[in-house]
C-alpha cells in the first residue's frame, strides 16, 4: 500500500468547491456509490455554510439509504495497558510512569464481559497496548474465553500489527472485525509522534490491513488520529486506504473510525498539534459518509454528548457507549490511573440509546453480518446496492426487543416500546414485516438471539 503524498497535497492546495462543482458532486454522491478523491478534496474545502447544510443533510440521506435508521452500539474492553511504544499522545506510552500498569487474566476478562453483557451489550472491542508479554497468544485466549464463557455474541479486536500468520490465528479465534489506526499517513509526522517501539515503522503498519485480509480477516476497520497533522490530508489519505483494499479485494474498509486526540495523563504531545474543531469535525464525519458509504462510520465517548447525537444525522452508524478506556473498568471499584485518554460521554448505554430514539434514529445491539458471512465484498456489494438497510432495521428492532425483554431492568420501558412500534412501522415489505412480527412474537415466547 502506497500513499500518493504528491497527488494529495495538489488535490488540497487546489480543490474545486465552485458551487456547480459541489452540486454536481453531492448529486453523484446521492447514488450511494462513493466518490473519488479529487470530489472528497473539494467537500472538505468547503466553508460556506449553506453548502455544508447541504452536505450534512446528504450524508444523513445516504446513511439511512444504506443502513436505515439504526445505530449500533458497542463497548470497547481495555485488556491491557502494558506498552513498549513512545506513542507522544497516548496515557499507556511507555516512559508514561504516572500510570498504573494491570494486564486482565483471562478470568478478569470474561468478567468484565460479563458485566457489558449484563448491561446489554451483544458486541465487543478488545483494546490493548502492545507488549510481547501479552501478544498474540493472549489476545487469543480471551476472544475464544468472551465467547465460550459469555453471552456475548461477536469479539472484534484492536490490537498492534502482526504478521500475516498471527493474523490467520487471530481470524482463526471467531475475531469478527481486526481493527488498526494508522494514527497518521503523513510519513514525517507519524515518525515525530512514534519515537520508538515497534509502531515507529510505518510502513509495517500501513500494509497491515493488507496482510490482515491475505489472511483471511474479511473485515477490516481504518481510521486517522484526528488532530495529529492536517485533517484534510490523513482524510483524503483513510478514503485512499479503504480504496485499496477495495480495488484489491473487492472489499472496502468494514469501518471507518475518526478518534479526535484527546487529553491523556502525562501525554508528551500536550495540546493536539493540529486541533480539529466541531465544525470540522462534522464535515469530516459527512464526508467519509458520501465517500465509502459501505462503510460503518464509528464515534466514541471521545466526543460529547451534544455533538455525538448532532452526527447521527450526518452519517454516524456506529457508536461505543458508557466506555471506560482503564483495563478492569467495568467491574473494578474505585479507579486508579489506568485510562488510555479520558473520555467525553460519560452517559450509560440506556442513556445514549434513549437519546438516540429522542433523535428519531433506533439503537441496535445487531450482530448478524459477521455470524451469517455478510462480510467482505458481500457486505460492501450489498451495501452499495441498498441491499442491506432492510436487514439492518429488521435486526435492530429484534434486538431491541431482546434488550426490553431481557436486559432492561427498570425505566426506559415505554421509549423502547415505542422505537420498536415506530421502526415496525417503518417497514415498508409486507412479507418482511409478517416476518418480524413472528420472530418478536418468538421472543417474548422466550427465544432469543433471532435475526435475518
Ligand atoms: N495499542 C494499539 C495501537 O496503538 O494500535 C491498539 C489500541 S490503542 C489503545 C487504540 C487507539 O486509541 C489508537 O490507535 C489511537 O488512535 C487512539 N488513541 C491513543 N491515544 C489517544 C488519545 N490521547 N486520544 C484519543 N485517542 C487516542
Ligand atoms: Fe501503546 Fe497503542 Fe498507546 Fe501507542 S497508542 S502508546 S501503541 S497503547
Amino acid at each position: 500500500m502506497k500513499i500518493d503524498t504528491g497527488y494529495i497535497e495538489a488535490l488540497i492546495k487546489n480543490p474545486d468547491a465552485s458551487h456547480g462543482n459541489v452540486s454536481s458532486i453531492l448529486d453523484k454522491a446521492s447514488l450511494g456509490k462513493g466518490l473519488n478523491l479529487q470530489e472528497a478534496a473539494a467537500l472538505l474545502s468547503m466553508t460556506d455554510e449553506g453548502a455544508l447544510a447541504a452536505l450534512y443533510k446528504k450524508a444523513g440521506e445516504v446513511k439511512e439509504r444504506v443502513f436505515g435508521k439504526r445505530i449500533v452500539f458497542f463497548a470497547p474492553l481495555y485488556l491491557s495497558n502494558y506498552c513498549t511504544n513512545g506513542c507522544v499522545y497516548c496515557g499507556f506510552r511507555s516512559a508514561n510512569g504516572s500510570v498504573a500498569r494491570k494486564a486482565l487474566t483471562v478470568q478478569e476478562v470474561v468478567r468484565e464481559a460479563r458485566a457489558l453483557e449484563e448491561k446489554g451489550f451483544k458486541r465487543v472491542l478488545l483494546v490493548t497496548g502492545e507488549d510481547p508479554r501479552w501478544g498474540l497468544d493472549y489476545i487469543i485466549s480471551c476472544v475464544r474465553a468472551v465467547y465460550d464463557d459469555t453471552g456475548i455474541r461477536i469479539v472484534h479486536v484492536n490490537a498492534p500489527p502482526v504478521d500475516t500468520e498471527d493474523l490467520r490465528k487471530l481470524k482463526a479465534s471467531g475475531a469478527g472485525v481486526y481493527q488498526s489506526f494508522q494514527e497518521t499517513y503523513h510519513r514525517p509526522t507519524y515518525e515525530k509522534m512514534h519515537p520508538w517501539g515497534r509502531k515507529k515503522d510505518f510502513d509495517y503498519r500501513l500494509d497491515c490491513m493488507d496482510r490482515a485480509m491475505e489472511a483471511g480477516f474479511e473485515d477490516v476497520g481504518i481510521g486517522p488520529l484526528l488532530g495529529l497533522y492536517d485533517y484534510k490530508f490523513d482524510c483524503l489519505s483513510t478514503i485512499a486506504h479503504s480504496i485499496h483494499l477495495y480495488e484489491r479485494f473487492g472489499a472496502h474498509a468494514h469501518t471507518i473510525s475518526i478518534p479526535r486526540l484527546r487529553p491523556a495523563e502525562d501525554a508528551a504531545a500536550g495540546e493536539a498539534p493540529y486541533a480539529v474543531s466541531d465544525e470540522d469535525f462534522k464535515k469530516i464525519a459527512a464526508v467519509f459518509r458520501l465517500s465509502v458509504p459501505a462503510a460503518g462510520l464509528v464515534i466514541t465517548t471521545r466526543e460529547p454528548a451534544p455533538l455525538r447525537s448532532v452526527l447521527m444525522h450526518i452519517g454516524a452508524s456506529q457508536m461505543s457507549a458508557g466506555s471506560r478506556t482503564d483495563p478492569g473498568g467495568y467491574t473494578g471499584g474505585e479507579k486508579e490511573t489506568l485510562e488510555q485518554f479520558s473520555t467525553n460521554d460519560h452517559r450509560t448505554l440506556i442513556e445514549v440509546m434513549r437519546s438516540t430514539i429522542h433523535e428519531g434514529f433506533l439503537p441496535s445491539l445487531c450482530t448478524t453480518c459477521y455470524r451469517v458471512g455478510r462480510t467482505g465484498a458481500e457486505f460492501t456489494e450489498k451495501t452499495s446496492s441498498g441491499q442491506m438497510e432492510k436487514f439492518c432495521q429488521a435486526n435492530a428492532i429484534l434486538t431491541l426487543k431482546e434488550f426490553l425483554f431481557y436486559s432492561l431492568k427498570n425505566g426506559s420501558r415505554e421509549a423502547v416500546q415505542g422505537a420498536i412500534e415506530r421502526a415496525l412501522a417503518d417497514v415498508k415489505d409486507p412479507a418482511m414485516k409478517k416476518a418480524i412480527i413472528e420472530k418478536l412474537g418468538e421472543i417474548e415466547a422466550g427465544k432469543r438471539d433471532l435475526y435475518f
